[in-house]
């Protein structure tokens, strides 16, 4: 199985991706999550991302297909995968077409409204090990401590509000146009996020 998931920053494209692959025995490859271990591995790659992901802007396409391109891949992905968070430009879609051998089964577009995720985001804490996602009241928010992995439970550096805004603007831009320009013609199905 070779999937996408959609949706706007807080949709819940992590925690339902982390399911999905589970159910399909496939890995969950979150470009997010690429950077953010770039960052605390102080990689040359990491390094030029945190400035750009810390003001909410997307990293530069090429990176992108430089990075996706070598996950999938990795002998893990050779019978499937799930992509969360790629592509979500109308370059990064073609680059994805031409990477995907044998190419994609179904893009999943989870839609939930802005005024939803922003409360989201804000209360959103994930685990610095796994990417474990916790609200601020859960037990391994409120102690810090991932009850998965027992690694640091933070909020991340871009959901503040501010980044947060910047983000869902980026979206609206970049992913209305794919989903706009390729959804009907590929067959991307809408579920109900909330
Ligand atoms: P979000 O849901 O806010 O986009 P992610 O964890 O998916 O969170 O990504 C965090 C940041 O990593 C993005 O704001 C962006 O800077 C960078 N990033 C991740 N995936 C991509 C991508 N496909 N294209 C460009 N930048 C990306």
């Amino acid at each position: 199985m070779r999937l996408v998931i959609f949706g706007r920053q807080g949709a819940g494209k992590g925690t339902q991706s982390k399911l999905l692959a589970e159910h399909f025995g496939v890995p969950h490859i979150s470009t997010g999550d690429i950077f953010r271990a770039a960052i605390s591995a102080g990689t040359e790659i990491g390094l030029a991302a945190k400035a750009i992901m810390d003001r909410g802007d997307l990293v530069p396409d090429d990176v992108l297909r430089g990075i996706v391109a070598e996950r999938l891949a990795q002998s893990d992905a050779a019978d499937g995968w799930l992509l969360d968070g790629f592509p979500r430009t109308p370059t990064q879609a073609d680059d994805l077409d031409q990477i995907a051998d044998p190419p994609l089964d179904l893009a999943i577009n989870l839609e939930v409204p802005e005024d939803v995720v922003v409360e989201r985001i804000s209360s959103r804490r994930v685990c610095k090990a796994e990417g474990h996602i916790y609200t601020a009241n859960d037990p391994s928010a409120r102690s810090g401590i991932c009850e998965v992995d027992g690694s640091a439970v933070v909020q991340r550096d871009d959901d503040t509000e501010s980044a947060a805004r910047h983000r869902l603007e980026v979206y609206a831009e970049q992913a209305a146009a794919l989903l706009d320009r390729d959804g009907e013609a590929n067959g991307v199905v809408t579920g109900d996020g909330v």
